[in-house]
């Protein structure tokens, strides 16, 4: 019996207590299992007990065919009840809404199995298998509260990602903070000085900010210290689409200047360095 069980990524660097509900078949507590209501059980008049009855059919004067088939006294089961218990309606067993603890451990990777041993289906006829929970993570964007920066964090193994948008003068010039709130709620500055360019789509590694790495997988000599992998900001830089009028004369004005100075060809060197390293 297997279930699939979605989480925040939340709860994967939190660590959480769910609670979840599963419909299974269980063995009838008001009969323990017999389906009668006072206990008794008889043998099947009809088949013995046998399950089966055999019909003897004549195919032609003196040639028989024998067929088995299912005893429709007791359909099958070798035994009757005259009282049948009043909860389970002698079917001897019952579906029930069951809930169980899931916990969701710090780092846990996604798609671990988590088994409930014997938690499957109950029958008086055999025992019960395992019910085996498979941990998914919910699709960030669905969950309230997590977009709040208008972005969301993705998790791969012990990393956690991060898009980060800087306007072009953020991104040109420097002198800019953000505070990104983390899974937990604490805050992870990101910030440059005046005079600090970030490149477009350029990726900054922030160490001990990713996921906690979960216990099972720690090294054994760091065993008890809490563990986490990096964080990746990746920056996207937005170009505004127009310029105020005002603005762009001055602009201009300062680029043609600066242009007649230092020579530079707006035309057709921008400015750029002339062996680009990215
Ligand atoms: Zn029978
Ligand atoms: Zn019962």
């Amino acid at each position: 019996m297997e279930v699939r069980i979605a989480v925040p990524l939340r709860d994967f660097y939190n660590g959480h207590e769910h609670e979840f509900s599963i419909e299974k078949q269980q063995i009838c507590e008001e009969c323990e299992g017999s389906g009668s209501a006072d206990g008794a059980v008889d043998t099947c008049s009809q088949c013995g007990g046998r399950g089966v009855v055999v019909q003897k059919h004549m195919l032609a004067p003196g040639i028989f065919q024998q067929m088995q088939m299912q005893c429709d006294k007791c359909s099958g089961k070798g035994k009757t009840i005259k009282h049948k218990c009043p909860v389970c309606n002698g079917q001897r067993v019952l579906k029930k809404v069951v809930t169980h603890t899931l916990q969701v451990e710090k780092g846990m990777p996604k798609g671990s199995r988590v088994v409930y041993e014997n938690e499957a289906d109950e029958s008086p006829d055999w025992e019960a298998g395992d019910l085996v929970v498979h941990l998914g993570e919910k699709e960030a964007g669905y969950e309230e509260g997590l977009r709040e920066d208008g972005g969301f964090f993705r998790r791969k193994g012990r990393d956690v990602f991060w898009k980060e948008v800087l306007s072009l003068r953020e991104a040109w010039m420097g002198d800019w903070e953000r505070n990104l709130t983390h899974l937990d709620g604490h805050t992870v500055r990101l910030g440059r000085k005046r005079g600090e360019v970030v490149q477009p789509n350029q990726v900054e590694i922030v160490q001990e900010e990713g996921m906690p790495v979960w216990l099972q997988e720690q090294e054994q000599e760091r065993a008890g210290e809490e563990e986490f992998g990096k964080l990746h900001v990746e920056y996207t830089v937005v170009l505004p689409d127009q310029i105020e009028k005002p603005m762009e004369k001055e602009f201009w004005a300062l680029w043609e200047k600066w242009r007649k100075k230092i020579g530079v060809n707006l035309g057709s060197d921008s400015g750029r360095p002339e062996h680009t390293e990215l």
